[in-house]
């Protein structure tokens, strides 16, 4: 190696290391994670066509005792071919108990109620076609509490039509009337709707101050 080489080459091991150039990245898609009580997914850049060689994965994770439904909305448009099942291009909703799908093709598929409070929807393209792709909205629900009843010279706080997981509301007693569970005086009383569909504490009493 002549001398100049050597140069070059001790100049080159000593030349700060240049950052790696990011490869080009497929479609921001993966990882997606969805922990609302209701939201939409869709595919990458709907309702323009999406991008070719993607694999989307989107999780839905609500809390154990939720149960999760999926409605396909506005429209859809996944490659699809006549005869095999979604060779090309597919969506599929996976639960910890089912697997929905694949679905592709232009008809609207079904509501889905997965009975589950955690879904995974994947969507996998190849490297052609020119399809618009499909949108979610999800919503979830889970085994409602008895209506709560107010003791008398009580009130509940807040009203609600229906009382689901996590739900909670609060007892106050009118001027006079002090909160009593059983024997105990309460300082306030909340109490909050539990998966099994039942309240986590009794109703407390508004009893007469004066009494
Ligand atoms: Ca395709």
């Amino acid at each position: 190696m002549p001398l100049g080489l050597v140069h070059e080459a001790a100049r080159w091991a000593c030349a700060p290391l240049t950052p790696p150039v990011p490869a080009p990245s497929p479609a921001l898609c993966s990882g997606q994670v969805f922990t609302a009580r209701s939201g939409v997914l869709s595919s990458p850049e709907y309702p323009q066509p999406y991008p070719k060689l993607s694999n989307c994965t989107y999780s839905i994770r609500l809390e154990e005792g939720f149960s999760v439904s999926l409605d396909f909305v506005e429209s859809f448009d996944v490659e699809s071919h006549p005869e095999t099942q979604c060779p090309y291009d597919s969506l599929e909703i996976q639960t910890d108990k089912e697997k929905y799908g694949p679905f592709c093709g232009r008809t609207l598929p079904p509501r889905i109620e997965t009975k589950s409070s955690t879904v995974t929807v994947t969507f996998v393209t190849d490297q052609s076609g020119e399809h618009t792709g499909w949108r979610i909205r999800y919503s979830s629900t889970a085994q409602p509490c008895p209506d709560p009843v107010a003791p008398p010279n009580g009130h509940i706080s807040p009203v609600q039509a229906k009382y689901i997981l996590k739900d909670r509301f609060f007892v106050f007693c009118e001027t006079g009337y002090e909160l009593l569970q059983g024997d105990l005086p309460l300082k306030s009383f909340t109490t909050v709707c539990q998966k099994d569909g039942s309240w986590d504490q009794p109703m407390p009493e508004c009893s007469n101050v004066f009494c």
